[in-house]
């Protein structure tokens, strides 16, 4: 941590504890067997191989999923172990079915043709190995899936009679697991029912439940398998709307030092724009982040934390620095808290958000590899 403040004046701080106490309540609030970790987009900005790692190792969860195939290969190259499984969410092009099986990547499949498409690749090149394939049903997303009992049907028929493909999982996501309104959740869960019931498929193959759905669902949505992101880094996916049934600690800090104090004068205006304008002669301190770390030009304006007080980002945030406020001139090389704890005062990854009309995922999948990730 000190290193990477001294060097780079900023740290995105990492909990491995946290996570793993997250991990471990969700489960067991949710009563789920078997834990499939979402880690794509750098496991929501934390590290995809410090999750999996971190999970595999205190936990022995050996299911994690990714959204595209440069992620999951390298999630595969850090997790060679013979059980862990990668599935790939997400639409992926089929004529790479060779690459997946020489990975053991798991897609999503999305359609019969689909299918067809990745069997042919895997016909044409001189792969023998099995592609394990989990078929999405689209209940309300509409991003992929199949729409009906006879699509999934003819999809079920197509892998179990087709010596390439394995059927690894069912799966549907959810687009308002963590609202209150239950109307459209219930339709799609209805519509998943419908859809798979009657075929066949394991119940042990099912995986529907995301972070809103084993929080706030648990009674309703099948939870033996649980496919979550949020939940694991520490953070309420229904922000301030829903309470937490479960206590949860957030796995990310996010901190940096004052390089630069000084007095701006009244009068004296800074950042683009000159939107800010001293009303009085006030201390102010440079910190070496800005937009291009990921922290959103939306957020100027936002508290940040010294001293165990909130202070203020002044003008606009600019791509590599910004200036806050400071209530007494403090010495270079304080640190200053933007996501965290410091004495009374927290903030959290759902204040940020808030204060940027956005949600957690979305910040912390924008913090950029500028920032050092620093395990605590
Ligand atoms: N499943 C799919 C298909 C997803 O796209 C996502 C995240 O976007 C998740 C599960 C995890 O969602 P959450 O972070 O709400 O648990």
């Amino acid at each position: 941590q000190n290193e990477a403040l001294r060097r780079r004046g900023l740290a995105f701080l990492r909990s491995k504890k946290a996570l793993i106490h997250n991990a471990k309540v969700t489960m067991a609030y949710a009563g789920a067997k078997r834990l499939i970790a979402v880690i794509k987009a750098n496991g929501y900005g934390h590290g995809d191989v410090w999750v999996a790692r971190t999970l595999y190792d205190n936990l022995h969860v050996h299911d994690f999923a990714v959204a595209t195939l440069a992620e999951g290969e390298r999630v595969r190259q850090a997790m060679p172990e013979e059980e862990v499984q990668i599935v790939l969410l997400g639409v992926q092009p089929a004529e790479f079915a060779p690459e997946m099986v020489a990975q053991r990547l798991a897609p999503v499949a999305g359609s019969l043709d689909w299918l067809l498409r990745a069997v042919a690749a895997l016909t044409q090149s001189d792969t023998n190995g099995v592609l394990s394939v989990h078929l999405a049903v689209d209940t309300g997303m509409g991003r992929l899936g199949a729409k009906s009992q006879e699509e999934l049907a003819a999809m079920v028929d197509f892998v179990r009679t087709c010596p390439k493909l394995s059927l690894a999982g069912v799966m549907t996501h959810f687009a308002t697991a963590d609202e209150d309104n239950p109307g459209y959740y219930c339709q799609q869960l209805a519509d998943f029912m419908k859809m798979v019931t009657g075929l066949g498929i394991e119940k042990d193959k099912w995986h529907l439940a995301n972070s809103g759905s084993a929080l706030f669902h648990r009674d309703d949505v099948p939870t033996d398998n649980i496919r979550v992101g949020s939940v694991l880094y520490g953070y309420n996916p229904a922000m301030q709307d829903r309470a937490l049934p479960v206590e949860l600690k957030p796995v990310a800090s996010l901190v940096g030092r004052l390089w630069g104090v000084h007095l701006l004068k009244k009068g004296e205006s800074l950042s683009y724009g000159a939107t800010y304008t001293a009303k009085k002669d006030q201390w102010v301190g440079t910190i070496p982040i800005g937009y291009a770390d990921g922290l959103k030009r939306v957020l100027s304006g936002m508290s940040v934390l010294v001293n165990g007080k909130r202070e203020k980002i002044l003008g606009r945030i600019t791509m590599d620095q910004i200036v806050i406020s400071l209530s007494e001139r403090v010495p270079i090389n304080t640190q200053v808290t933007f996501i965290g704890r410091d004495g009374e005062e927290e903030i959290t990854i759902e204040e940020m958000a808030d204060f940027g009309h956005t949600i957690p995922h979305e910040l912390l999948t924008g913090f950029s590899d500028r920032i050092p990730r620093v395990d605590v």
